[in-house]
């Protein structure tokens, strides 16, 4: 009798709550973000793996950043779902003595659900992000094309259920050479190319009719002539160029050639990529599932 009330009172306290077990509409879910890959960066480049995604997929060129529009404190907030103002990630290098985000992460929120997780990652700074237990391997690299090399090496046994893959090389090579430089063109190309071996290798391992890939930038960049002549790509403001990021949807349930027109904001990444593994969205999120671009 006492197990019954106990189990009675659970289950109103689940019926009650956000934290209720929803339905899972994937298996494994793909957030591939490329850094500086924002504004019309990617857009205005040959990129033909990631354009044909966008055109099959559900898709918008506009969706919204967060300003800062820089790299730590964006993407932050593209994982755990709530603004600079919430996570408090403010700054934007690796700095151990500051420990980890003090909110959860769609990582930590996976975890608790018992599902696996995986990052993949061009920048060491994204160790801030990793709460304890709650990313189960996680890999820097360098160029996007080791970065997905390492990824098609360890898929077929890790068959991770979130992922998460981030691309550095548009963003280094816009600082040193500028907006559009032949070294940024050859970056995005690099970066689409490192999109098609993750693709393959998802494919080979068996997992791409129960998945869900999400491509998505941190943010863009404006060009700029430095005082010595040289170009660069600075990014920090809320102009376009700086806070438009692409928003790719594409794989099981998702709608096909679909423009989205409902706003995206980059707390929707982290809503969008928990709700589609079943596991509940907190209350406490700013972003929403992006349902527009689901059947
Ligand atoms: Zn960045
Ligand atoms: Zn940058």
């Amino acid at each position: 009798m006492v197990a019954l009330m106990a189990v009675l009172l659970l289950a109103g306290l689940l019926g009650n709550s956000s934290w209720a077990a929803g339905t899972r509409r994937a298996q494994h879910v793909f957030i591939i973000s490329f850094d500086q890959g924002g504004g019309d960066i990617i857009r205005s480049q040959p990129a033909p793996e990631f354009k044909k995604m966008f055109a099959d997929g559900a898709a918008t060129w506009r969706a919204y950043t967060i300003v800062p529009s820089i790299t730590l404190p964006s993407h932050t907030s593209m994982l755990t779902g709530v603004g600079i103002q919430e996570h408090q990630i403010d700054w934007n290098d690796y700095q151990p003595d500051r420990g980890v985000v003090q909110v959860p992460t769609i990582f930590s929120l996976a975890k608790k659900q018992g599902l696996s997780t995986a990052m993949f990652v061009g920048k060491e700074k994204f160790k801030h992000l990793v709460l304890p237990n709650s990313v189960d391997t996680f890999f820097v690299g360098g160029s996007s094309g080791e970065i997905a090399a390492e990824f098609a090496k360890q898929i077929g046994k890790l068959k991770p259920d979130l992922c998460f893959i981030h691309f550095a090389e548009i963003d280094g090579t816009g600082h040193k050479y500028g907006v559009g430089s032949p070294e940024q063109v050859k970056a995005v190309a690099d970066c689409d190319a490192a999109l098609t071996v993750i693709r393959n290798a998802v494919k080979k391992a068996g997992l791409e009719d129960s998945s869900v890939f999400i491509l998505t930038a941190d943010h863009g960049a404006h060009p700029n002539i430095n005082k010595d002549g040289t170009l660069s790509s600075p990014h920090g403001n809320s102009k376009h160029s700086d806070v438009d990021i692409p928003w790719v949807a594409w794989g099981k349930g998702v709608k096909k050639n679909f423009a989205i027109s409902a706003p995206v904001l980059t707390y929707d990444t982290a809503a969008t990529a928990i709700w589609l593994l079943g596991v509940p969205v907190p209350e406490s999120f700013w972003g929403k599932p992006v349902v527009s671009a689901f059947e």
